[in-house]
Formats: C-alpha cells, sequence, structure tokens
C-alpha cells in the first residue's frame, strides 16, 4: 500500500489553460509606471517590446487564459511532469513528513522555463517576429528560450551573464546548439554593455545589466522582440501549468499540503507551483504554508525594501513595485544563478505584502550540502537553485521529526544540475564559502532608487 512513489498525470488530463491569480486576489499588483511620467504604462509602451498577444496577457483581470493548441503539442515533448514522493529521503531524515517533489528537470532544456519559453516563442512567431533577444543567469533561461526559438523558427541573441558564461560553458554550448547566438554580458555589443565595461572593465554581470542590453537591442530594431524568463505577470501565469498538474497529483496521492516551498529568483516556478494551491487556499479548501527560499546572497524579500524600481541595471524598463535590493546591486557570483536578481516578481511581492505567503534566505553551503543529500537519495541531482528549495524541505522534515507532525509538504525540483557539477565539485572540495552581505552593501544599492516614486 505504502509503495507508491510516482504520480504521473495521463496525457489527457493535461491542464487546457493557465491560472491567473490576480483574478482571485483581494486586490490587484500596483501597475508598472513608465519612468518618463510617472503614469502607468500603456499598450502601446511595450509594444516595441513585447507582442500583442503577451502585453494582453500581462494585464488581463481574466480567471484562465486557454493555451494554444500549438503550444499544448510542444508541452506534449515532456508534460505532464511527474509529480514524486521523496521516500528515500523522508527516511534517510528520519521524518514523519511526507515529502513530494515536482519534477519539472525532465524538459528539453532540463527545468521549467521552457514551460513559458514555448508560448512566448509561439506568440511572437504569430505576429510575425523574425528574432529575439533575452538574457540569461546560469544558462536556462537562454538555452529554454534557444529551444523555443528553434521550434518556431525564430532567430534569437542571448546575452549571458558574466560569472556564468565562464563558469557554465555547457549552457553556452547548448543554446549554440539549439542555434542561438550568445555574448558574455557586459558586451562591447551594446551601449549599457560598454558603459558597464568602462566602469567595471573586469564586471562579472548581473542580470539586470544582460537585461538592459537584450532590451536595448530589441527596442532599436522592429523585426526583433525581447522576451524575459520570470518577473513578469504572463511568465509566470505561463507556470502555473505545474501547480494545476501537482494539485491533480497530489489529490491521486491522496495528500494535501501543509508546506509548499519553492526557490525564488524572478518568482516564477514558486508562483507556478503554488498559485493553484493559493486559489483552495483562498477558497478556504486547503491552508498551506507558502514559503520561498531565496539565496542570503540576493535576499530581495528578506532584506530588499518594497518600493518602485527598474527591472535593470541601466534603467531602460518601466518602473515595476516590487522587493528589490536595488537595480545598482551587484550580487556576489553564488553557483545558483538564475537566482541571482535584484528584484522579485512584482505580482508575487504584492501577494507577500497582502501576507499570504512568506520568505527565507539561504546561505549555499546549506543548499549543497541538501542538494548533495537529495542527490544519494533520490538520485536526482538538482540543479543550484532548487537546492535552495531542497534545503527548507529538509529543515521543515527535521522540524516535524522533532515534533513529530506528520506535515505534507510540496516543492518543485525545477531544474537537474547535471550541467552545474562544478558547482558540486566546488562544494565537496570545500572551495564554497559563504561571505557576508554587509548592510552597507545593501544601503549603498539602495540610494540608487529611482526618486519621487
Ligand atoms: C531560472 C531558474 C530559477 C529562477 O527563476 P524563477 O523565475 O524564480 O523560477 C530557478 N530554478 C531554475 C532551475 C531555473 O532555471
Amino acid at each position: 500500500m505504502e509503495r507508491q512513489v510516482k504520480y504521473l498525470l495521463p496525457e489527457s488530463e493535461m491542464p487546457r489553460h493557465w491560472y491567473n491569480v490576480i483574478a482571485d486576489l483581494p486586490s490587484p499588483p500596483p501597475p508598472p509606471l513608465h519612468p518618463g511620467t510617472g503614469q502607468p504604462v500603456g499598450p502601446d509602451d511595450l509594444a516595441p517590446l513585447f507582442p500583442g498577444a503577451l502585453i494582453a496577457q500581462e494585464v488581463t483581470g481574466e480567471r484562465h487564459v486557454a493555451i494554444p493548441d500549438e503550444v499544448l503539442d510542444v508541452y506534449r515533448l515532456w508534460r505532464p511532469t511527474p509529480l514524486l514522493r521523496a521516500r528515500r529521503l523522508e527516511r534517510d531524515l528520519g521524518t514523519p513528513a511526507r515529502i513530494y517533489y515536482k519534477y519539472e528537470g525532465g524538459s528539453p532544456a532540463g527545468s521549467h522555463k521552457p514551460n513559458t519559453a514555448v508560448p512566448q516563442a509561439y506568440y511572437n512567431a504569430a505576429e510575425g517576429v523574425t528574432k529575439l533577444t533575452t538574457e540569461t543567469g546560469a544558462g536556462q533561461w537562454g538555452s529554454a528560450l534557444a529551444f523555443a526559438s528553434a521550434v518556431f523558427g525564430l532567430q534569437l541573441e542571448v546575452w549571458m551573464v558574466r560569472a556564468s558564461y565562464d563558469q557554465k560553458p555547457y549552457r553556452k554550448l547548448l543554446m549554440e546548439t539549439y542555434g542561438a547566438t550568445v555574448h558574455p554580458s557586459p558586451s562591447p555589443v551594446t551601449n549599457a554593455g560598454r558603459a558597464v565595461l568602462a566602469a567595471h572593465p573586469d564586471s562579472t554581470g548581473s542580470l539586470g545589466i544582460a537585461i538592459s542590453e537584450a532590451v536595448e537591442m530589441a527596442a532599436a530594431d522592429p523585426d526583433t522582440r525581447y522576451s524575459l524568463g520570470s518577473v513578469l505577470n504572463h511568465v509566470l501565469m505561463h507556470q502555473t501549468i505545474i501547480g494545476e498538474e501537482a494539485l491533480k497529483q497530489l489529490a491521486d496521492a491522496g495528500d494535501t499540503p501543509d508546506v509548499i516551498v519553492g526557490c525564488t529568483g524572478g518568482g516564477s516556478n514558486f508562483g507556478g507551483l503554488a498559485f493553484p494551491f493559493l486559489r483552495e487556499k483562498l477558497a478556504g479548501r486547503i491552508n498551506p504554508v507558502i514559503r520561498a527560499v531565496e539565496p542570503a546572497a540576493c535576499p530581495s524579500f528578506t532584506r530588499g525594501v518594497y518600493a518602485y524600481d527598474f527591472g535593470d541595471t541601466a534603467g531602460m524598463t518601466p518602473l515595476l513595485k516590487m522587493h528589490t535590493l536595488g537595480h545598482e546591486f551587484i550580487p556576489d557570483p553564488i553557483h545558483a544563478g538564475g537566482l541571482r536578481y535584484h528584484g522579485m516578481s512584482p505580482l508575487l511581492s504584492h501577494i507577500y505584502e497582502l501576507g499570504l505567503i512568506e520568505a527565507v534566505a539561504k546561505p549555499q553551503s546549506e543548499c549543497f550540502a541538501a542538494g548533495l543529500r537529495f542527490a544519494r537519495t533520490e538520485g536526482i541531482v538538482p540543479a543550484p537553485e532548487p537546492t535552495h528549495a531542497v534545503a527548507a524541505c529538509i529543515e521543515e522534515a527535521l522540524r516535524c521529526k522533532e515534533t513529530g507532525e506528520e506535515k505534507v509538504i510540496l516543492t518543485a525540483l525545477c531544474g537537474h544540475g547535471l550541467l552545474d557539477l562544478t558547482a558540486y565539485g566546488d562544494y565537496m572540495s570545500g572551495q564554497m564559502r559563504d561571505l557576508q552581505l554587509s548592510d552597507k552593501a545593501i544601503e549603498e544599492a539602495l540610494a540608487g532608487l529611482p526618486a519621487g516614486v
């Protein structure tokens, strides 16, 4: 009876709609503002960067948005994804808790990112766009969009954060294998990149700088659009397919979650898993604690402020009301490159302000210890980003061991770490250091917040 570890949905039960949590919130998130006028941005302001369909999804109040058949066809290459019960990890911890993980590492790019890359490429191609630009941190978003661009016949140029470009050569090769062009960021190709290089020739880069470069290139060419892999409302909405599937699978397992944890960079895998459960929570059907886990080196929820800030370093994007460390903040080059973003999704930031979710920060050595323990029990090597979620699962499960509570813990194992083994190597050879992030460094970056909003 107690044997089942894997919960699979048949293809026929794959969700046909994404879920828009805004429809069920007590209030909508504050709108993005135009930095020049201080007024909410309109569709015309965004048209140089995004296709109309995605702009519409960004602002829609509809509760459900139908997934186009062309997108469902591509999703079927790896979806529905399995929900697994981490029995061997539970046994190793000696916990009465039941730990479930939704595994997104089986996608072509090895993470949850293709869930949004595929529809973004589809809508761009459908509106006649021929080329996309984007940034990537660890390279997971770049490889996801490179795959999706290949499927829909788009060209792609990627600005990859220098620290990751040097640490993760295989991600660059994967993007090139799918046909993309990859620049290290900061690059000499753009005004934004040249400005950073002039001031800091050895800059290890940041997602904020890379976004400035990709946005600059897209804005300059009418046939090119920009694509963002996290943070925005439509991205989080595309990721809700994770939570919609998990909801059905956990019901198949006969359980309801007490604690939902996920790692947060810009918030898309966490929002994607959590929002359908948040809908059930708001409806009074379940009452899980929903906990975001961020890196101690880039703690936008736990040490940032809730304010209007730029999404990029050069200040070219609209102003977003979000938890931010300041757009000038450059985090230490931790291995979880996908979590090195100065801000947080405005939608998740708003939900955090409403008190519907909580957040914790973890140093990377605790996370890699958790990743190793997970690999040695469950077999899957987690990407550096979800080791943060695994560490929080283990912490919760060990608390249950103390109290004897049989909590049900749910997380997203949002990517595998097979292209991140250098990071595991650093950890195993004792070379990984947890640098303390000083209050002064945060204060200095926050001093650069835009004034008057
Ligand atoms: C990009 C990425 C993240 C961080 O982005 P979110 O939008 O917060 O999910 C986390 N994990 C993996 C595997 C990623 O590729």
